[in-house]
Order: structure tokens, then sequence, then C-alpha cells
């Protein structure tokens, strides 16, 4: 039998164990944590709308119509008016025919992948995807093939390599934000790349929803695309939308044949309905509320202006994610357990999370950040120890 002390035994020796932080509070810039309070630079709400009023009180009012259970799978008799006016919502925001909600982020791409991908057919993923698209190629049983990161010489070298011996589907699925380094996924090239090779292109934009373009549609709108210049869209709503779930959009047929194929989307309860109309509050002030974006923006500049005087290296990133290089696993430990010492909260992200020796602070920016938390992150940042002298 597996010796499972003594491998948790080496991964504290290694600076890799992990375990969850109790909060009691709700999400926002300061928050009490295992007893403390911090400010926190680790939350995905980077719109501040997990614990927005308006979107509570939709929450309430869902509680009070439909109770808390949805009871059943949506194919079932779980799909209430709520999620398909929700459905709607998404497909409008994003341009897209037609939605489909998951309830996760994790099951919509484990469905999608699976549905359109089997034996015999080929999934292209950059090698810096979110463990869930990973996940979907796995169990799909598709031949996966990872390109480096963001390389469109790499992909279309494997796109052109397998062409002659493999008549299967082709499927290239990217993060349109990558989750740990906040940059952009090359999304004009790969839209032309796949249409090019007949693939289709699937783009999980769970950092980018809410957060880029005018109307917070996400990369395609950053980047102009059309929305049909994909094949799938996937979005979460834990993320800029401060709720929970998950969907995918794109054309009618494409939503038709998941609802019929997509086995997480079968085989599970749909979310509670009261979570489906607080989240289309939340879209509705996502869309509205254009300080939120504009405020990000602001943290964002102020934090690479501050950085070189510190002697710390400017992310490439223009997103709310925000990450420092730290290498070695243990240091980067050290170093958020030092910042946390001084009341900030700014987890270190390790393998397998990240790749080996690209140990990490990854810091978050939220609407709700003010200039002043900003500048007491900095000053702590500039007084700790990044390197190991
Ligand atoms: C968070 C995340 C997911 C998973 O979404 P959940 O709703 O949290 O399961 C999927 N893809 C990416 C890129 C993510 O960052």
């Amino acid at each position: 039998m597996r010796a499972l002390q003594t491998e948790l035994d080496e991964l504290r020796q290694r600076g890799l164990y992990r375990q969850p932080r109790i909060s009691d509070s709700p999400q926002g810039p300061v928050q009490t944590v295992d007893g403390q309070t911090l400010i926190s630079f680790c939350s995905n709400d980077y719109l501040g709308l997990a614990a927005d009023p308006r979107v509570v009180a939709a929450a309430r009012r869902g509680l009070e119509r439909y109770g808390v259970g949805s009871g059943a799978a949506h194919l079932v008799n779980g799909h209430t008016r709520a999620h398909a006016e929700l459905e709607e919502a998404l497909a409008e925001h994003t341009g897209q025919e037609r939605a489909l909600l998951f309830s996760t982020g994790y099951m919509a791409n484990l469905g999608l992948i699976t549905a359109l991908t089997g034996r015999g057919d080929s999934v292209y993923q950059d090698r810096l995807n979110h463990a869930s698209l990973l996940d979907g190629a796995r169990l799909s049983g598709a031949r996966l093939r990872r390109y480096a990161h963001a390389d469109i010489t790499h992909l279309r070298r494997q796109l052109e390599a397998s062409t002659p011996e493999s008549s299967g589907e082709k499927l290239i699925a990217t993060d349109g934000v990558f989750s740990m380094d906040g940059d952009l996924a090359p999304l004009p090239a790969l839209t032309e790349l796949a249409r090019e090779h007949g693939a289709w292109l699937v783009v999980d934009d769970a950092h980018g929803l809410g957060v880029l373009g005018a109307q917070g549609g996400g990369s395609l709108e950053h980047f102009g695309l059309p929305p049909d210049a994909i094949g799938a869209l996937v979005g979460t709503l834990g993320k800029a939308l401060g709720t929970a779930g998950a969907f995918v959009a794109g054309r009618a047929e494409l939503i038709d044949y998941l609802i019929q194929r997509a086995r997480p989307y079968i085989y599970t309860t749909a979310q509670p309905p009261a979570l489906a109309l607080a989240t289309r509050q939340s879209l509705a002030l996502a869309r509205e509320e254009h300080w939120r974006r504009e405020q990000l923006t602001r943290l964002i500049q102020r934090f690479h202006a501050a950085l070189p005087a510190l002697g710390l290296p400017v992310p490439t990133s223009r997103t709310p994610i925000q990450p420092l290089i730290v290498g070695d696993s243990a240091q980067a430990l050290r170093l958020s357990e030092s910042l946390r010492r001084r009341g900030l909260l700014v987890p270190a992200i390790r393998p397998p999370t990240v790749p080996e020796g690209s140990a990490r602070l990854r810091i978050t920016f939220s609407a709700l950040h003010t200039t002043e938390q900003l500048d007491l992150l900095l000053q702590v940042l500039g007084e700790a120890p990044m390197s190991n002298d």
C-alpha cells in the first residue's frame, strides 16, 4: 500500500505541502483569515461583486422564490426559468448564439472536450493551460499534444506534422488569460491557425470575462474578434462575476449537441436557481459599472510604475493577475509568510500549479482595492527579501 504519511512528510520538506486557511469574512480587500485581519491580494473576485449588496439581494429573492436546492439535473426537472434567463443573458453578453450552464468551470471543460473529441482525435493545448482543460483531454481518450506557452510556431508545426496520419477531429484549447501569469493567449493568430487546419478553437476565458474589453466581454472583445472566430467559449461565474458556476457558449447546434452528450452537464444537479438570479444581477453590474475596470487599470499602472524603484521586475501582465516569480518553492512560501506577518494575504503558488522552479507570489487586484492598500503592499514588498541573500 502507498505510504501516504511518507509522501506527506516529503511534500512538507519540499515546501509543497498545502492546507486551506479558514476565512470568516465575505470576499473583499479586508478579510479575517485564521483569526487574523489581513488585506487580501489573492481573490479572483476582480470586480468586487462577490459580496455586493445588490447581488446578495438578488440571491435572497431567488431563495425566497425557489428555495435552496434545484432538486435534480437540468434534463430532469432542475432547470428553472432563472437558469434559462441567465443562459440567454450570457449568450447575449458574449455575442454567441446560445449558452449552457455547468456547475463549475472544471466540469464545463471536461464536458466540452469529452463531448467533442475521443479516441483517434487530437487535442492541442498550451503548456500553461488550466488543469481542467488538460484533464478534459485526458479523459476524452484523444491524443494530447502540448505546445510551448503562446508559441504559435510550435503549434503550427504540431498541426502540420499530424495532418497526413490523422483524419480525426482536431481541437485547440487555450486559456484566454493565463490564470497564474495573467498574460493573454495570442487569439488572433490562434483563430487563423484553427481555421487553416479545420480545428475547433476552445477559449477558456475564466479570467478575461468581465475584466477585458470595454463592456467586460472578455478576451475576444479585447482583440476585436467576432464571436464566431472561435468554436466554443468557456466562461466561469465564480471569478469576475462573483458567484459560482460556469457556462459554454457557441453556436446553437454546439449547445444542442452538448445537452445530448456532455456527461458533466447530464449527470449532475443543476446549480441552485438563486445563484442564477444573483449572476444575472452581477452580470448587469459588470457591464454597466465601468469604474470597476477603470480602477483595476489604475491599480495595475501604479503597481508597475512603482516596482523598478523597489528593484523588482515588472510583470508583463496587464491584467489583474500580477505574478512575482521567486523560483524556489520554500522561498516563495517564506515570503508569503513574511507578508502575512505584515498583514497582507498574498499566496505562494507552487508546483504542480505552476512549472517546477517557477514558484511565485500571485498578486491579484480587485476594483475595491484602494490606492492606500496598494501602496502598503508596495512598501512591504520593498522591504521583503525577494532573493535568498
Ligand atoms: C478557475 C478556472 C477554471 C475552473 O472554474 P471553476 O468554476 O472554479 O471550477 C477553469 N479554467 C480556468 C482558466 C480557471 O482559471
